[in-house]
């Protein structure tokens, strides 16, 4: 596999610093997204808490407001009561009436008018500067509340716009009764719904949160901040009246306002003395995006630091693919290296021409075979070659098929067969040799003669041979040390061969001769 192909694709992550690396990195970003986003879900969920309980004070506060607005209608409403004679309005002295109701009414900015209507609805006294006459209220709502109602209790309706002025006004009203207990007119207080408009602008709630109050059937009297067409209209069917109110007087929730649809948070309050609800909604989506304002240095830091891990995560590995490249270089360029020295050291131990082992394997091996023989005890043969009139040879047939001459008699003696622990080497120019570690003088003397006969029945053509074979022949002189002659040199046994090889020449050549001296 090439190197370029190795460090294809996700190659880093296949090295353990790498991986160990990539894992780290890894941990470390999921740590970071994990820490930011419980971090910004603690920071939202805190926003929703805090918008909750603003709400609930919020609404808390304003139901006790509204309380004490209509309580204060209510005390002056008796009071007006106790002004008026026991056979009702009727028998009242218009003019001084009208005259406490001014007075009574000057007191409370909140109040539109104060009016008192006998029994059939007409208008007795009024707390603007003149009384309007053949004025009739008998149609009106808490008129018709009252004659029908014999309690004494105070009544809060519906907004109406007042025939006096033409504001918007809740009407507070209460029954007058003769001694018997008998139907004799009304007291009629208007609060201002301007009042509750402007109060409810003294806080600061964004555009979408809202503040309303409302009866208890579910009646709107005034929802900040919608236009005045919301008032009176019925909110019985959003979910403060289907589910909040049913379980708890005041609470908090969050649910879509049956107005305009719109999420908010909400805080709610029931009166416990008037039939009055309050309800203050912060709007969700504003929340959000107030929240994402506020939360923005966070995320910016977050995000920052997860860009900075990255970035350091990226050169990391960079680094460690540089390293990993490095190394894998030096490692294929040793295995080179490590295959060239192993080439090296064969061809510097073998022979160019023949392919058997050069003189150089030749003198190594002899002298560690000796070596092991001292050791071992055993003996050590050689047995010395040479190809008979080889000058000839080349002489008739030129130098490049006496190359050709020498391969073929490698091959032959390569073919013969002998152990794993000999070893057959070209002992030079046209000489070969064997080395034959623990092995005795016959066999040594068996294998020469196998050697000499090989070759000659190898046929190789020699016309200029003086033999009468007419081929090409060996000589052989075999020398055998005995394990405890091994300590002599390598010289000796070469001498020894050697000269066997000098006797087979003399004797006529073509055969192996043993020099039993050893
Ligand atoms: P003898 O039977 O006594 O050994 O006679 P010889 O001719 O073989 O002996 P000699 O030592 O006189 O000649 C050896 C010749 O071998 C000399 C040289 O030309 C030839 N020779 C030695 N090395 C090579 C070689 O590598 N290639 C070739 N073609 N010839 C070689
Ligand atoms: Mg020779
Ligand atoms: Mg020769």
């Amino acid at each position: 596999m090439k190197l370029s192909e190795k460090l294809s694709g996700t190659f880093v992550l296949h090295s353990s610093l790498g991986r160990t690396m990539a894992i780290f990195m890894l941990l470390l970003l999921t740590a970071v997204l994990v820490v930011s986003a419980w971090t910004l879900d603690r920071s939202w969920s805190r926003k929703l808490q805090d918008a909750e309980s603003s709400a609930v004070n919020l609404s808390v506060s304003q139901a006790r407001q509204a309380e004490d607005t209509f309580l204060q209608t209510e005390i002056t409403l008796r009071a007006i009561q106790r002004e008026i004679p026991d056979g009702g309005p009727a028998y009242a002295n218009k003019a001084a009436l009208s005259r406490v109701l001014t007075e009574m009414k000057s007191g409370l900015p909140q109040l539109n008018g104060l009016f008192v209507y006998d029994t059939q609805g007409n208008w007795v006294a009024t707390s603007s500067a003149h009384t309007p006459a053949g004025m009739n209220n008998a149609d009106r709502e808490y008129f018709i509340y009252h004659r029908a109602n014999r309690h004494g209790g105070s009544h809060i309706g519906h907004v109406i716009r007042s025939r006096l002025t033409g504001e918007l006004v809740i009407p507070v009203s209460i029954r007058l009764n003769d001694a018997g207990g008998g139907f004799v007119g009304v007291v009629l207080a208007t609060v201002r719904i301007d009042s509750f408009r402007r109060f409810y602008s003294y806080f600061e709630m964004g555009d979408g949160d809202m503040l309303a109050l409302m009866l208890d059937d579910g009646t709107a009297l005034y929802v900040r901040p919608f236009a005045d067409s919301f008032i009176n209209r019925s909110l019985s069917s959003s979910s403060l009246f289907t589910t909040q109110l049913v379980r708890a007087e005041r609470g908090k929730g969050t649910w879509k306002s049956a107005l305009d649809n719109k999420v908010r948070i909400f805080g709610y309050a029931r009166s416990g003395q008037y039939p009055l609800i309050v309800a203050a909604g912060f709007d969700k989506s504003a929340l959000w995006s107030q929240w994402l304002h506020d939360s923005m240095p966070d995320l910016v830091l977050n995000g920052t630091l997860l860009l900075i891990i990255i970035l350091i995560g990226t050169v990391v590995l960079r680094q460690v693919r540089t390293n990993v490249e490095n190394q894998l270089e030096l490692t294929m360029l040793r295995d080179e290296l490590t295959t060239i020295n192993q080439s090296l050291q064969a061809l510097a131990l073998l022979d160019g021409l023949t392919g058997l082992a050069n003189r150089r394997q030749f003198d190594l091996f002899l002298t560690q075979s000796l070596k092991r023989a001292a050791i071992s005890g055993r003996p050590v043969g050689l047995i010395m070659m040479d190809i008979d009139f080889f000058k000839r040879y080349n002489d008739t047939y030129g130098h490049v098929a006496g190359d050709n001459c020498l391969r073929r008699v490698g091959d032959e003696l390569k073919n013969m067969p002998l152990r794993q622990t000999d070893l057959i080497a070209r002992y030079g120019g046209e000489e070969f040799a064997i080395v034959l570690p623990d092995t005795t003088i016959a066999a040594a003397l068996r294998i020469a003669q196998i050697a000499v006969e090989t070759v000659r029945e190898a046929a190789i053509p020699h016309e200029s041979t003086a033999l009468p074979a007419g081929v090409v022949t060996l000589s052989a002189g075999c020398f055998v040390v005995a394990g405890s002659d091994a300590e002599q040199d390598a010289q000796h046994i070469k001498e020894g061969a050697d000269h066997a090889l000098y006797q087979a020449k003399h004797n006529g050549r073509n055969q192996a001769v043993i020099n039993e001296a050893g």
